[in-house]
């Protein structure tokens, strides 16, 4: 409860604003929400997926436009209009997602520039939106006969939409697709191998901020009773994107306190800077520009991590519920062939990192791949793990070719996997990241997400993870960020996330690097539990203490080739083996 009191509190004053607040402020605040609306669709796009968007001027034009067309040239009905913006705008977003976010880099932001100026400039020179001058005469909007036609009766809808949005968003990323939206920035590759279409989930976020900015466009237009496309313009679209950074991107708060800190400054600096240089004249613009760089370069995450700072509420204790344990898979019978890999060859350019590979995992076996650093292991891993595929040869996975298959569909097979430098979420709590492991084993969408109907399911999902965290000995790090973690245990964390897949074959590379004597021991127990309930184990290792332990058998590599295979015993003796690590023998 106490945790909730500043929320109650600001609800309350936006509650009685304009009961209280001369007409000037009650205005102010309309504009702040229609831009919050705006920059919370930034937050999610850019703050937390890290999709830089300059262009979300242009959704905003549509939804205005969308309901000025048709309320004053054929008397729709506002609330059908809100349909029809929303409708349209979903469809350019999507061609505009689709043909956008596949360009990385600085390529996607100049993207959203491009069709930004696009957008704007078909506002203005069609003839049917009423060209530069606009459309005039758009109705007032009308809520159960009640006319919402004063700035204070308005602003209870535009703040009730702003505030059922955040809730939304914050509800959306509390959940299983909340984790594969905030896995886009810096781990895409780690999400797609956890079985994540990173793909689609870049153009969900694209298409809630497009709607998002729909809505406030909508809004707008009915508050304001007619449109031009001046507001929809290049310049607009990098004013949001500056609120949703000076906010601070990745908090949805942020997009408030970033909207209403950027549109009172700009009143203020509108007001004040005339004075000062005799002039008007847009002086804000370059004063923002300034404003900018320094936010940037002294409080990269923006104004709201601070503000929650300086109230000092300990976030609350959270417990994982216990719930019904998610479907497991029926493991193969051990001896089963799980991992068949034929002449596979991987080549970087001139270099060839792997050639002729040939290996096999059975169900109920740990096979360990050994090698000088550089040998190619690693890369082995990812051509098996669809993460890098294959230059040539054939890859299959429980008798079916996987070698053209993308690492998500690989993984959705039954195949796990860790990673040799640690792919984690580093401001995730240990909790969530394992929960991403899970994430094929759960169904429940964004709608559902967004209005928290999947809480049974994402019980179950936390519960799984704390299970696997359990497993692994990581019991007592449940709510710890991931990153806090030594590495070792972050190793061991990655166990934890691909265990949560219920995988019938699990890779590992380098688990047991950075781990103390007893934790090496705990692992190879756990690795011996998980190889006896019939997971097949592809291990590759450079404690020969720990893989002669527990390795059934082994191959060694060496210059991308295999050099060597058999039992331990046998390989251990192996003069081209005790070669290829001592560099002869005498
Ligand atoms: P290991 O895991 O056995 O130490 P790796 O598979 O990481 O070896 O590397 C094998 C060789 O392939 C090395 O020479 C490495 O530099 C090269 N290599 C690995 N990944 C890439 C890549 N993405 N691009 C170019 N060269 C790579
Ligand atoms: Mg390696």
């Amino acid at each position: 409860m106490k945790q909730r009191i500043p929320l109650l509190l600001f609800l309350a004053l936006i509650g009685v604003g304009p009961a209280v607040l001369p007409e000037f402020h009650v205005t102010l605040l309309n504009y702040i929400g229609l831009y919050s609306i705006v920059a919370l669709g930034l937050v999610l796009l850019t703050g937390v997926g890290g999709l830089t968007s300059f262009g979300q001027a242009a959704f905003v034009g549509l939804g205005a436009y969308a309901t000025g067309y048709l309320t004053t040239a054929h008397a729709v009905s506002p609330w059908l209009t809100l349909l029809a913006g929303l409708a349209v705008t979903a469809a350019v977003a999507l061609v505009l997602g689709v043909l956008t976010l596949r360009l990385s880099g600085h390529y996607l932001p100049l993207g959203t520039i491009a069709w930004g100026i696009s957008l704007y400039f078909l506002f203005g020179n069609l003839e049917f939106l009423g060209g530069h001058t606009g459309l005039t005469g758009i109705p007032v909007l009308e809520l159960f006969g009640w006319k919402l036609d004063t700035g204070r009766e308005f602003y209870y809808l535009i703040w009730l939409v702003l505030l059922g949005a955040v809730l939304a968003t914050q509800n959306l990323l509390d959940s299983r697709e909340g984790r594969a939206i905030r896995a886009l920035k810096g781990g895409g590759l780690m999400a797609e191998a956890m079985g994540v279409d990173t793909a689609r989930v870049k153009i969900v976020i694209f298409l809630i901020a497009a709607l998002f900015a729909c809505v406030s466009g909508w809004l707008y237009a009915h508050l304001q009773r007619f449109v031009n496309p001046t507001p929809f313009g290049l310049a607009i679209g990098i004013e949001y994107l500056f609120m949703a950074v000076v906010g601070g991107a990745a908090h949805v708060w942020g997009a408030l306190v970033g909207a209403g800190v950027i549109t009172v400054l700009k009143q203020w600096l509108q007001d004040l800077l005339p004075k000062i240089f005799g002039q008007s004249g847009n002086f804000e613009v370059i004063f923002f520009g300034v404003l900018l760089v320094l936010v940037l370069q002294r409080a990269r995450e923006g104004i709201w991590p601070w503000l929650r700072r300086l109230v000092p509420l300990r976030s609350a204790q959270r417990h994982v519920a216990a719930a019904e344990p998610l479907p497991a898979r029926q493991m193969p019978a051990p001896g089963t062939v799980l991992l068949e890999v034929k002449g596979a060859r991987k080549a970087f350019g001139g270099l060839v990192a792997n050639n002729d590979m040939n290996l096999s995992v059975k169900a109920g076996e740990v096979m360990a791949l050994i090698g000088p650093n550089g040998a190619g292991k690693s890369t082995m891993f990812n051509c098996i793990s669809g993460v890098d595929p294959v230059t040539a040869g054939e890859i299959r996975f429980l008798g079916e070719r996987v070698d053209a298959l993308a690492s998500r569909q690989i993984a959705r097979r039954g195949m796990g996997r860790t990673f040799q430098h640690v792919r984690l979420l580093p401001t995730m709590s240990v909790l969530e990241n394992v929960a991403l492991g899970a994430h094929l084993r759960g169904a429940k969408g964004v709608l559902s997400s967004s209005l928290h109907l999947e809480r049974a399911e994402e019980a179950r999902h936390l519960a799984e993870a704390k299970r696997q965290l359990e497993r692994v000995g990581l019991g007592g790090h449940l709510f710890e960020e991931a990153g806090s973690l030594p590495l070792g245990q972050q190793r061991i964390l990655e166990i934890a996330r691909a265990l949560a897949a219920d995988p019938c074959l699990l890779l590992l590379d380098e688990p047991a690097a950075g781990l103390r004597y007893l934790e090496k021991q705990a692992l190879a127990e756990l690795l011996r539990r998980l190889r006896a309930q019939g997971m097949g184990i592809l291990l590759v290792e450079h404690d020969m203490d720990f893989v002669m332990g527990l390795a059934d058998r082994v191959v060694v590599m060496e210059f991308g080739e295999k050099i060597a295979e058999g039992l331990p015993e046998e390989v251990q003796k192996d003069p081209v083996v005790l070669e290829a690590y001592l560099g002869g023998v005498e």
